[in-house]
């Protein structure tokens, strides 16, 4: 029997074939994986990786797949991705607290804490990714981060181990926390505290965030959100890439976004290897205009 067969007998959630990662990331780039598996729970996330490990398999655990570009010719492995499926978020609104799966939706969990009157998360409205992805990236924006309200994260190690942890053990910093240095570690949930909030006052906050973001940002295309990290030593990377006279730039169908520069979008058919070669020019240039190196803040598969 092949391992994606043997997938296909031990999870419970649906195992797809050759799924083109262009359909399951928002780049809409990237090959088919051998299999993509939707886990239905924890338990079923935990067998299948326990089965994937013990036979070698390369896999990867994603969720709305916001932060991730994939390769052109595929990913030869095992793709879980628990944005379709481990949603569920439970809340205590005696306590003022949430426990979201690692799939939820950050939009949603945002919308629904602000009109709980649950303060925290308002300003997170609109980034397209999953709970877990957030806390793997320590998303944020508008001075607010998943980390803010966030109490603990339960995740299986790559021992296979139920472990949970607190927030202030998980090393976060700017769109960082320690998930990345622990590439094997699969998140299942995150908790959260939140502060007491006028519902209307942090729905109204919410609605605001979005309609700057509809603004600014080209949600109209393909991309990951904003491609490079801005740079400690050189402020926004957007500001220098506009600087750059780089908006508009096209190689193949990647282009700089001509609305927001530091998005690199998918103007029509771009490929990893379009993205990549522009990706290269528009830091090429910020390095030798104004002396700063810009790293990619997406992940590079
Ligand atoms: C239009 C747009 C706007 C955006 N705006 C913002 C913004 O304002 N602020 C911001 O911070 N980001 C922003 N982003 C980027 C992105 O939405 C965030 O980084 C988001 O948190 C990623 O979540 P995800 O579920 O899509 O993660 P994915 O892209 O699926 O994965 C990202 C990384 O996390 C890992 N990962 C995901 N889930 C798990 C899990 N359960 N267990 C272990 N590892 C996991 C993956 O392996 C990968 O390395 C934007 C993106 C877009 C497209």
């Amino acid at each position: 029997m092949s391992w994606v067969e043997e997938v296909k007998r031990i999870a419970r959630g649906r195992v797809l074939e050759k799924e083109p990662m262009s359909r399951r990331t928002t780049f809409r780039v990237g090959g088919p994986c051998e299999a993509f598996f939707c886990p239905e729970g924890a338990d079923d996330l935990a067998a299948v990786l326990k089965f994937l490990r013990a036979e070698g398999i390369r896999h990867i655990v994603i969720g709305q797949g916001s932060n991730v570009l994939f390769p052109d010719d595929g990913y030869d492995g095992c793709v879980a991705g628990v944005g379709n499926g481990m949603s569920k978020v439970e809340f205590d609104p005696g306590k003022l607290e949430a426990e979201a799966e690692a799939g939820a939706s950050l939009n949603e969990l945002a919308l629904e804490t602000a009109a709980r009157g649950m303060a925290g998360l308002e300003s997170l409205a609109g980034i397209p990714g999953s709970a877990g992805g957030a806390v793997f990236m320590n998303a944020g924006a508008f001075g607010a981060w998943i980390s803010g309200p966030l109490t603990s994260v339960d995740f299986i190690s790559a021992d296979g181990e139920r472990v949970r942890l607190d927030a202030a053990e998980l090393d976060f910093g700017y769109r960082r926390s320690s998930f990345q240095d622990n590439p094997g570690c699969a998140i299942v949930s995150a908790r959260f505290a939140f502060a007491p909030g006028d519902p209307a006052a942090l729905k109204a906050r919410a609605a605001e965030i979005l309609e700057l973001r509809r603004g600014k940002q080209p949600l109209d295309m393909g991309s990951a959100g904003s491609f490079f990290r801005n740079a400690e030593d050189g402020g926004p990377a957007g500001r220098l890439i506009d600087e750059a006279g780089l908006k508009g730039r096209r190689v193949g169908g990647a282009m700089v976004s001509p609305k927001h520069a530091n998005f690199i979008v998918n103007a029509g058919g771009a490929t990893r290897a379009d993205i990549l070669a522009l990706a290269d020019i528009v830091s090429s240039r910020v390095k030798e205009l104004f002396g700063v190196v810009l790293v990619p803040e997406v992940r590079i598969i």
